[in-house]
């Protein structure tokens, strides 16, 4: 038995995490460097990364190719982070075992104590941080919105600052393998709305094997957005996805979803897989793991672990996740099968 604590942290206790690593580094190396090269902030390291390629499509999307790549993708998602340092720190560690890492907004915390410009100084440092160890991607959240566009409406303008690490950030597309992410603001207004609207059908054009969208709120009428008393998503955001139907949407922001009954951390909107890890203090955060060669998607709170298998129908309740996948394995005791 495991104590409860491990249970959930076991990313961190990897008992292969020196072989994947070696494995990971070398292609998120490639992709890294190559995105850098892209905004123009690195071009001396392209050399050497001959099996990698990376490239801004004439329609704008940034894309990472990887000739050679036998896997899917491996993608971490968190959120509501709030400016939790010990979350970014957990997040910086373990980043190197995924192919991707999503925070998909509420970097920030409005009511903390801490200035909010310091605060987006420090987060955009993890930022920096992290883009050395994987492929990441962060959306705005209603917490990080720091000023208003020429229409009064509230945007998150520092977030933007994201790119200059070569991060696709709020209203971006970014093709990664065979996977084309879109990448949504916080919408405030029409504004920002309509953009996004754009967004998604000029990106629907375009859509490879698997399109995956990342929203910090989730949709409406969703176990996602429920808080145990009434839903708070958003409505369009469930229009478009029954419009367009993407593989993934990635989201946060109903904090109490997960854990709430008639709440989930998993959901289907038509075809649609909708996750929202749901947000816990401490270390680590909730956190999503989507194994799109396992076809799995595996939940790890300190309210317990759960799985959905990606290939089936949603079944609830949700099955536990007693039994790690080869690559997560943890070293010592089993993976503690009751929940935490
Ligand atoms: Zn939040
Ligand atoms: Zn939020």
């Amino acid at each position: 038995m495991v104590r409860r604590r491990d249970a959930f942290d076991f990313v961190a206790m990897r008992a292969r995490r020196h072989e994947t690593l070696e494995c990971g580094r070398t292609r998120r190396w490639a992709c890294a460097i190559a995105t850098a090269h892209l905004f123009g902030i690195c071009s001396k390291h392209r050399r050497g990364f001959g099996d990698s390629s990376l490239a801004s499509r004439r329609d704008g999307t940034i894309q990472c190719d990887l000739a050679g790549t036998t896997r899917s993708m491996r993608c971490l998602l968190v959120a509501d982070l709030h400016y939790s340092l010990q979350q970014y720190d957990w997040v910086t560690e373990v980043a190197g075992d995924f192919d991707v890492v999503v925070i998909a907004g509420d970097h920030l915390d409005l009511s903390s104590m801490v200035d909010f410009r310091a605060q987006s100084v420090v987060v955009r440092k993890y930022i920096a941080k992290l883009t050395a160890k994987t492929q990441l991607l962060v959306c705005s959240g209603n917490h990080d919105l720091d000023t208003r566009d020429e229409t009064g409406e509230k945007v998150s303008r520092w977030i933007l600052g994201a790119r200059d690490c070569g991060v696709p950030c709020d209203g971006d597309s970014f093709v990664f393998s065979d996977t084309l992410f879109t990448v949504c603001p916080w919408w405030d207004g029409p504004t920002v709305r309509g953009a996004i609207e754009a967004l998604l059908a000029a990106d629907a054009k375009k859509r490879p094997r698997r399109w995956i969208w990342v929203h910090h709120a989730p949709p409406a009428s969703s176990a996602t957005s429920w808080d145990g008393v009434r839903h708070h998503g958003d409505a369009d955001l469930r229009r478009w996805i029954l419009q367009y139907r993407p593989d993934f949407v990635l989201c946060g922001h109903v904090h109490q979803s997960p854990f709430r009954q008639g709440g989930s951390w998993a959901d289907c909107v038509g075809p649609t897989w909708v996750f929202n890890a749901g947000h816990q203090f401490g270390r680590p955060p909730a956190h999503v793991i989507l194994d799109c060669e396992q076809q799995r998607a595996l939940w790890f709170s300190a309210a317990g672990n759960q799985i959905v298998r990606l290939d089936r129908a949603l079944r609830r309740p949700i099955e536990k996740l007693i039994e790690l996948p080869g690559w997560l394995a943890v070293k010592g005791p089993d993976l503690d099968p009751s929940p935490a």
